[in-house]
């Protein structure tokens, strides 16, 4: 049958439930998301053709407060992975106890095959078509996979358009000019970054060595903070193309500039690096190994061969759940998606506050408060997974899942 990454989140969420005895009665609306959008975007291409997109917004669930999530532009879109995204971002807004429910959206689409200004007419018709279910108290959107800050300023002006003044609190993620916070871009690396110190402080490891998948912005955030802060041996890195190895550690400056330029890091050449597979970079022995790039990378086969020790999850669903049960019983710990790469949101979590307010904050502070919630998050859900001898991710999940039937309790159901 094909990955369906909705049914992996809902029997990672049974099988949470069990362990806390929770009847299905108290959690079942989690396995349905609250509504689920679909829209037809019609744009003129700059040839004169007219080409029909699909979109998608979810909105999974604000029981905790308003939904919120990315929106990923990439020809994989679909709705159970829209569902499945919304449903994780439910769940990690929940871990690090800010007031958000989850929500996601995303375009069937290859965006490095679109001209700029035809993305930009797929984002605002799609802003146009989603408007009536998003808003700064309703669900916020924000950059995922194939969207970056250009595209929010794009959704937030089409959406104050329509609105008749300017609402920066509809979206996050955007430039600093336009109600953008300090520390945004980087939130999500550096979120891996504190989470990875923690895991290998765990483990007595004074420098490891890393594995990064992925060169997109959390995969070479990542990389650049682990290396330059941390000073743990960055060994490979990959994008689309391919891989690169080098065993006493790359020269990331270097390759974060290359690939910056538009290039592939197949063309990259340095003395000392080999090319690498996806497949053995996913398996090389580094200490660490960081998945950022897209959902079912480590697949049961991965899991069996893999020279990690760890497993940092910076992409969300990287790891199938078959590949989760072999990693347990190799004893390689994985720190989940939920916990791990939620730096990302809650630095929006902070822009918005600081949208609602008109009042901006220093990039010292925000730093200093995500280090805070990351540590604080990483603590609940360690002491969680260890008062039931669970995993990580099912700790994560536990947490969560108190907190969300928690809330759902003292709301009761309307009517
Ligand atoms: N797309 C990011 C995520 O998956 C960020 C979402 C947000 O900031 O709302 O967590």
């Amino acid at each position: 049958m094909a990955y369906n990454p909705f049914l992996n989140f809902c029997q990672v969420l049974d099988r949470a439930a069990d362990i806390v005895g929770m009847k299905a009665s108290d959690y079942e609306i989690l396995k349905h998301p609250e509504r689920e959008l679909k829209v037809a975007l019609p744009i003129r291409m700059d040839d004169g053709r007219l080409e029909v997109f699909e979109g998608y917004r979810v909105q999974h669930s604000s029981q905790r407060g308003p939904c919120k999530g990315g929106v990923r532009y990439h020809p994989d879109v679909n709705i159970d992975e829209v569902k499945a995204l919304a449903a994780w971002m439910t769940f990690k807004c929940a871990i690090v106890n800010i007031p958000y429910g989850g929500g996601k959206g995303g375009i069937k689409v290859d965006p490095a095959k679109l001209s700029t200004a035809e993305l930009e007419r797929l984002t605002r018709r799609y802003t146009a078509q989603i408007l009536p279910v998003i808003g700064p108290q309703q669900d916020i959107p924000a950059p995922d996979v194939g969207t970056n800050a250009q595209t929010m300023d794009w959704m937030m002006d089409t959406y104050s358009m329509m609105k008749g003044h300017a609402v920066p609190g509809v979206v996050t993620g955007k430039h600093i000019e336009v109600g953008g916070s300090l520390g945004r871009t980087e939130a999500t690396g550096r979120g891996i970054m504190i989470i990875t110190r923690l895991a290998a402080e765990s483990r007595q490891l004074s420098r490891p060595t890393v594995a990064i998948q992925g060169a997109g912005n959390v995969g070479s955030i990542s990389a650049k903070l682990i290396s330059e802060k941390l000073g743990y041996t960055v060994v490979a890195l990959s994008d689309v193309s391919g891989g690169v190895y080098c065993e006493s550690g790359l020269n990331i400056p270097e390759i974060l500039a290359f690939v910056s330029k538009k290039q592939f890091l197949k063309d990259y050449s340095a003395p000392g690096v080999t090319h690498v597979s996806n497949e053995q970079l996913l398996t090389l022995n580094a200490d660490i190994l960081i998945p950022a790039a897209l959902e079912n990378q480590i697949t049961a086969d991965i899991a069996a061969k893999t020279g990690a020790k760890m497993i940092i999850e910076a992409a969300n669903g990287p790891t199938s759940a078959d590949a989760d049960e072999i990693l347990a019983r190799r004893g390689i710990t994985v720190y989940p998606d939920i916990l791990s790469n939620a730096g990302g949101v809650v630095v929006s979590y902070f822009e918005w506050a600081q949208n609602l307010q008109s009042l901006y904050w220093e990039e010292d502070d925000v730093n200093r408060m995500l280090e805070k919630v990351m540590v604080r998050s990483y603590n609940d859900v360690k002491k969680t997974s260890e008062e039931h001898g669970v995993s990580l991710r099912l700790g994560a999940y536990i947490t969560a899942l108190k907190r969300l039937t928690g809330a759902a309790k003292l709301r009761g159901i309307f009517p």
